[in-house]
């Protein structure tokens, strides 16, 4: 059943608009949906009323047709993947991946197995022990991306993830984040304001301007459009 959001609506005291202004969205089981469009257009509201970041002025979100009003950000099942990889700096890369199954008390010998698979996923093998400041950019978001999947999130929220990072990486760490999810079978929504990312990555990109979704289609269907 997946994600369904509806009639939401996100204001900020003092905002002259709404944020988001009366959004309908359902993501399926699997999908990985893509939120693309110009800065301040309402794309980290949304994701953040979602993750349970942001209280709701109006409208749903619901997870497998329930209601999630009142449940909080870490009981919602969810990963999160922001722009700075917030990873813990006195942490090596295996502790960073296995953080999240530490405080579901996953086993230590499950823990070791998931973070290697995990690390492998992200073109990381062998990292374990290296300390995260010796990564670069991309070896730190993927590191953040491994970390984010370790709990086997039901549904991966990820806002401009590799916005810091230069264009050609950022190109080839969509396509790999695409295959990850695929593999995992995560469902996600990814924000991003780069057209080609969305297309790149997504199967469904939903397009927002103003605070509202003006559609949701395949990439293919959206590069037909006149
Ligand atoms: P996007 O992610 O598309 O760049 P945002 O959701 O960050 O858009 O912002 C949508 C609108 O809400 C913008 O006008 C922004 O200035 C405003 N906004 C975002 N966060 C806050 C906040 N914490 N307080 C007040 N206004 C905010
Ligand atoms: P200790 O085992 O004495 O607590 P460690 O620094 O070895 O100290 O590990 C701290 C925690 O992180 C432990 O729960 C350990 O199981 C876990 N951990 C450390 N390294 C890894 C790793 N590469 N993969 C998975 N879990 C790890």
């Amino acid at each position: 059943m997946g994600l369904e959001v509806r009639d939401v609506v996100v204001r900020y005291a003092g905002a002259t608009a709404d944020a988001v202004a009366g959004v309908d969205l359902d993501v399926a089981d699997g999908e990985i949906l893509a939120l693309l469009g110009p800065s301040g257009c309402g794309k980290s509201s949304l994701l953040r009323a979602v993750a349970g970041l942001e209280p709701l002025a109006r409208g749903q979100v619901r997870y497998d047709g329930a209601d999630l009003a009142g449940v909080p950000v870490h009981r919602r099942g969810f990963g999160l993947l922001f722009q700075e990889g917030q990873l813990f700096a006195h942490r090596d890369v295996g502790r960073n991946v296995a953080y999240g199954l530490e405080t579901a008390r996953v086993p230590r010998a499950e823990r070791t197995a998931r973070v290697r698979e995990l690390l492998d996923a992200v073109g990381l093998a062998g990292y374990e022990r290296r300390p995260v400041t010796t990564l670069s950019g991309g070896e730190r978001q993927r590191v953040a991306l491994a970390r984010a999947l370790a709990p086997r999130p039901r549904l991966l929220l990820l806002d401009e993830p590799f916005s810091a990072l230069d264009r050609g990486l950022r190109e080839r760490l969509a396509v790999e984040v695409r295959e990850v999810l695929k593999a995992t079978g995560t469902t996600a929504v990814f924000v991003t304001h780069d057209h080609d990312e969305a297309f790149t990555v997504a199967d469904r990109v939903g397009v927002m301007q103003a605070g509202r979704l003006l559609q949701v289609a395949p990439p293919e269907e959206l590069w037909r459009r006149p």
